[in-house]
C-alpha cells in the first residue's frame, strides 16, 4: 500500500521496503543511490538522537566507505561529514572516526553551514526526521536528496531513496548489505564500526539475532581483521564507577515487581540520576536486566528529564521490553506517544514520574498478557 502510494506521488522516488533483508545490486534503489553518491560533492550523514552503538556504527561505516577515512575536502574532491543531534556516550569515543563527528547541539552554526552546502544526505538508524530533533528540522529545509538506511518499522516518506528492513537486526546490517550491493569491500575501520552496531543492537547477539546471514556477515568481518573481543571490552567494560553504582541502586531500591503481570518497573528521578552524576548512556541496557528474573517477561524503565527552558513539565522517557510473543509496542504507541518493535519499544510523557506510574498501572491490565 505504502509503496504504491509513494510511486504515484514521486516519479523519482525509489523504494526498497521488504521484510526480507536483501539488497539487489541492480535494484532501482541501489542504482539511483549510486548515481546520487557519484554526483555529490558535499555529503552529510545524520543519525538519531542519543546515539547508540548502531547509530554510531552505521553512520561511521558509511563515512569510512564514502571518504575512505581521509579528509577528502583537503584534496578538493568532496566533503563527507557525520552530524549527530546530541552527544554520544564516552564509551564510543574509541570508534574509528568518532573524533571527526560534529554534534549539532554543541555547534549549530557550524553544522547549519554544512547542511546548507550539502547536496546529499545519508540518514542511518532512524525512520522519521522527528527522531533527530532540531537537526532534522534544519535538514528538511534542504532540497538535497536523502538516502535512508534503517531497520525501524513504519518509516515516514521523507527520503528520496529508502532501504528500510524491519527484520534486519540493526541499521549497521543494512549499511553492510548496501555497501556489498555496491560491489565494495569494507576496510578495517568500516568493519569495526559495523560490528559495533550489530553487537549493541542485539545485546551481544542475545536477541534479534537468529538469522544465518548475520553470522555470515560476522565471519566476513572477522576475516577483514576486526578484533571482536576488544570491541566488546571497549563498549561493555569501560563503565564509570558511578554508572555501576547507579545500576545497583536502581535494581536494589527502585525495581518494583508486579508478579501477577510478570512485570518489572524501574523509575529514576532527575535527582536520583544527579546523585550518581548521570551521563548520557549510563542507563543503557538497564531495562533488560529485570528480564533475567524467571517469571518476569515484561520490563519498563522510566527516566525523568528536568524541564527544558520553554517546556514547563519534566519529560519522562519510557523504555519497554518483553520476551517472546508479548507485544509492548502497541502499549507504547497508544498510551505513551511512542512505538517500536514487538519486544522493544519506547515512549514518553510530559508530566511527573508519579503521573507516568499511575498511567502505567492504570493501563497495564489492558496491554499485558497475564
Ligand atoms: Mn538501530
Amino acid at each position: 500500500m505504502f509503496c504504491l502510494h509513494m510511486w504515484e506521488i514521486f516519479t523519482t522516488f525509489a523504494v526498497q521496503i521488504s521484510t526480507y533483508m536483501t539488497i539487489h545490486p541492480e535494484s532501482e534503489a541501489v542504482l539511483r543511490s549510486r548515481t546520487l553518491i557519484a554526483q555529490a560533492k558535499h555529503i552529510v550523514i545524520t543519525t538519531h538522537m542519543a546515539p547508540d552503538g548502531d547509530a554510531m556504527g552505521s553512520a561511521l561505516a558509511m563515512w569510512h566507505w564514502l571518504c575512505k577515512g581521509e579528509r577528502l575536502e583537503v584534496k578538493g574532491e568532496r566533503s563527507v561529514d557525520v552530524i549527530v543531534p546530541n552527544a554520544f556516550p564516552a564509551f564510543y569515543n574509541w570508534m574509528p572516526g568518532a573524533d571527526q563527528i560534529k554534534i549539532y547541539e554543541k555547534d549549530a552554526n557550524g553544522c547549519n553551514a554544512l547542511i546548507e552546502q550539502a547536496d546529499l544526505f545519508i540518514c542511518t538508524d532512524y525512520n522519521d526526521p522527528k527522531r533527530i530533533g532540531a537537526l532534522g528540522e534544519k535538514m528538511m529545509t534542504s532540497k538535497a536528496p536523502k538516502i535512508m538506511l534503517d531497520h525501524h518499522l513504519n518509516p515516514t516518506d521523507f527520503a528520496d531513496v529508502m532501504f528500510s528492513f524491519s527484520d534486519a537486526c540493526s541499521a549497521s546490517e543494512v549499511v553492510y548489505q548496501f555497501i556489498k550491493a555496491n560491489g565494495d569491500q569494507l576496510d578495517w575501520n568500516g568493519a569495526t564500526c559495523i560490528y559495533t552496531g550489530l553487537m549493541t543492537d542485539t545485546g551481544n547477539f542475545s536477541f534479534n539475532s537468529t538469522s544465518c546471514d548475520l553470522y555470515e556477515i560476522i565471519a566476513e568481518l572477522i576475516r577483514i581483521g576486526i578484533k571482536k573481543d576488544e570491541i566488546y571490552n571497549a563498549v561493555f567494560n569501560q563503565y564509570s564507577m558511578d554508572r555501576v553504582r547507579l545500576t545497583g541502586y536502581a535494581l536494589y531500591r527502585k525495581m518494583r515487581i508486579y508478579p501477577e503481570y510478570h512485570m518489572s518497573l524501574i523509575t529514576l528521578s532527575a535527582d536520583e540520576l544527579d546523585q550518581y552524576h548521570y551521563q548520557v548512556g549510563d542507563t543503557e541496557g538497564l531495562v533488560n536486566m529485570p528480564l533475567q528474573i524467571s517469571d518476569v517477561y515484561y520490563s519498563v524503565y522510566m527516566r525523568e528529564e528536568r524541564p527544558k527552558p520553554g517546556t514547563p513539565k519534566p519529560r519522562i522517557r519510557i523504555s519497554f521490553r518483553s520476551q517472546g510473543d508479548r507485544p509492548v509496542n502497541v502499549w507504547a504507541s497508544e498510551v505513551f506517544h511512542g512505538g517500536g518493535h514487538m519486544n522493544a519499544a519506547g515512549g514518553e510523557l510530559f508530566g511527573s514520574l508519579q503521573q507516568a506510574v499511575q498511567l502505567f498501572e492504570k493501563t497495564m491490565a489492558k496491554y499485558v498478557l497475564k
